[in-house]
């Protein structure tokens, strides 16, 4: 490649010309797509070219990478296979024990898999309100908190945090402060100018821009150890881009300026026609006065306020749904930042842990001309309201008068029966919750970390959250070996409650600390048993024998022939 512009040239210039990069070869103003995996050595069995294998290196990476960089005047940019393989790959880089402070309102699957994976694995997570910058300097543990996490504005309410005074309390703690910032795009925000150290991005969304590449990117401010680390996670873990979808990302952020600018101008005009609507709660945009953190988003976004906005709907979430359903215009799909605008109701998407309010609607606000997208929700918000006026409306939930106890009615216990256990009585006693699990207590240990934070929402009381099995422990009989006390745990403890789901455990070995287990019956096969395994059977036989520090499964799951949570999408519990 030749001819580069400079980068002192306006970002718009720099990003239309993919940083002006003509093919040598050719002369193409297009850079090609080298499909090739592997790249042929020097006679001496060097790579000078600087290529040898697409899971390291590839050329078409590159000028995505660059530009990305620049863009956000970072260092350096690894792509990655999705957004959550970028963003991963961050938490994977860090080493157990460590703690990591992330906002309670953020993109849902990594709050998730945060949960499910980052806790097990070893990492201290602490979930907050990232607007609350006292309650942030009271979380941070100095020595110990490796990343600040922040994503800005939140995925689907839209709080904005201060990248710089986040950043000055989590670099005087000595942690790095990581941005999400998908929505903001490069164009608007540079986290990097204002103090993170890591921005994460969906490349599938705005960076992109046309709903038809997956892929993710971290941008660093410096090539340090933590980068090296990142990189070599990405080359060693795999979850590489491919080269088409790199030549695809960059062929799209060619247009990214125009196209942000657009959808913003757009969602703006689509949030003052909406404010204050008579069907509607409220309107959640950054580009709001009335938004919490306009003042912040004011100072912190350039040029737009980013073409995301949710609205609340009068009548809760069968009236969100209902409007949902008969857009034209908008699409109703997941994702966002493609020129096509899309509608999603994201409580049902996200699950019935998620903090996110059940009558709020996503828009995700697209290159249409806005004239048609307001009179698109003007239009379902009329239909959905005469379907409702002409018919009387049913409460879908018994009320209670405690909040705490409508949110676990409604929200936990669906998905603890999900998960093939019961939810059995709950009750705050001295700050704690006590949630009694009938069944396999895994199925609601992924769930307390989250549990813990709306209880403590919905009741001033609660501080803590435990989890009590119907189960009563046996007292372990004296004079017997470490395995037999072990198979007495498993006796008592573990198998009355894997018994609900036709299976059970038993205790192989116990050698150096290492208990070697194997599933019998409908455990033998089963997709939850490994978080079964970690999140129920190793949580109860450490707690009980001193000695155990691992658990293992030796289990043949390819030989279950009857499992109870089946393989594939039509898998899940028998009827
Ligand atoms: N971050 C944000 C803010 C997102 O909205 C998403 C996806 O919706 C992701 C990360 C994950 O990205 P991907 O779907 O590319 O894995």
């Amino acid at each position: 490649m030749s001819d580069e512009l400079k980068l002192s040239l306006h970002r718009e210039t720099v990003t239309a010309q993919a940083l002006g990069r003509i093919d040598a070869t050719t002369k193409a103003v297009v850079p090609p797509l080298h499909l090739s995996t592997t790249y042929l050595r020097d006679e001496d069995g060097a790579y000078r070219s600087g290529v040898g294998y697409t899971r390291a290196e590839n050329p078409t990476y590159n000028t995505a990478e660059d530009l990305l960089s620049a863009l956000e005047g970072g260092a350096s940019t690894l792509l990655f296979a999705s957004g959550m393989a970028a963003a991963v790959s961050v938490f994977q880089s860090l080493l157990p024990g460590d703690h990591v402070v992330a906002p309670r309102v953020m993109y849902w699957a990594l709050r998730k898999w945060l949960s499910e994976f980052a806790l097990p694995w070893g990492l201290v997570v602490d979930f907050i309100d990232m607007t609350d910058l006292d309650e942030l300097r009271g979380r941070m543990r100095p020595g110990q908190t490796r990343i600040v996490w922040l994503e800005t504005p939140a995925n689907p309410t839209w709080e904005v945090s201060d990248i710089e005074r986040v950043a000055q309390i989590a670099h005087e703690a000595g942690a790095r402060v990581v941005v999400d910032s998908t929505v903001s795009t490069p164009v608007l925000t540079q986290p990097l100018q204002l103090g993170a150290d890591l921005v994460v991005h969906s490349a599938t969304k705005y960076l992109n821009g046309h709903s038809d590449v997956l892929a993710g990117a971290v941008v660093t401010k410096a090539r340090d150890p933590f980068w090296f680390r990142l990189k070599t996670w990405q080359h060693d873990g795999g979850a590489v881009l491919g080269p088409f979808e790199a030549w695809l990302l960059l062929r799209g952020m060619r247009t990214l300026f125009v196209r942000v600018a657009h959808s913003s101008a757009s969602a703006l005009a689509v949030a003052q026609h909406f404010e204050g609507h008579p069907q509607l709660e409220s309107v959640s945009y950054p580009g709001l006065p009335s938004h919490p953190q306009h003042e912040i988003a004011k100072r912190q976004m350039k040029g737009g306020f980013g073409g995301m906005l949710s609205l609340r709907v009068k009548g809760g979430e069968r009236r969100a749904v209902a409007a949902a359903a008969v857009v034209e215009v908008f699409k109703r799909a997941t994702s966002l930042g493609g020129v096509e605008s899309l509608i999603e109701h994201r409580a049902s998407i996200e699950g019935p842990s998620t903090p996110v309010p059940r009558d709020l609607l996503r828009l995700s606000i697209g290159l249409e001309h806005p004239t048609d997208l307001i009179a698109d929700i003007e239009n379902a918000l009329a239909r959905s309201a005469d379907q409702f006026d002409n018919q009387p409306s049913v409460d879908e939930r018994e009320p209670s008068d405690d909040p705490l106890q409508r949110y676990l009615e409604a929200d936990v216990r669906p998905m603890v029966l999900d998960r093939g256990a019961e939810l059995g009585e709950c009750q705050v006693v001295d700050g704690v919750l006590e949630l009694t699990v009938e069944g396999s207590p895994g199925a609601l240990v992924p769930m307390v970390s989250e549990i813990a934070q709306r209880a403590r929402q919905l009741n001033d009381d609660v501080y803590d959250v435990r989890i009590v099995s119907k189960v009563a422990s046996e007292p372990l009989s004296s004079g017997r070996s470490a395995i037999e006390h072990a198979q007495q745990v498993v006796r008592s403890d573990v198998n009355p409650a894997l018994a609900a789901h036709g299976g059970a455990i038993e205790v192989v070995s116990l050698i150096d600390g290492v208990a070697r287990v194997r599933f019998l019956a409908r455990c033998q096969g089963c997709t939850l048993a490994e978080v079964t395994l970690r999140q129920g059977v190793e949580a109860i036989l450490k707690q009980r024998i001193e000695s155990i520090e691992t658990v293992l499964d030796v289990t043949d799951h390819a030989a279950g022939t009857d499992p109870y949570f089946r393989p594939g999408k039509a898998g899940g519990p028998p009827n």
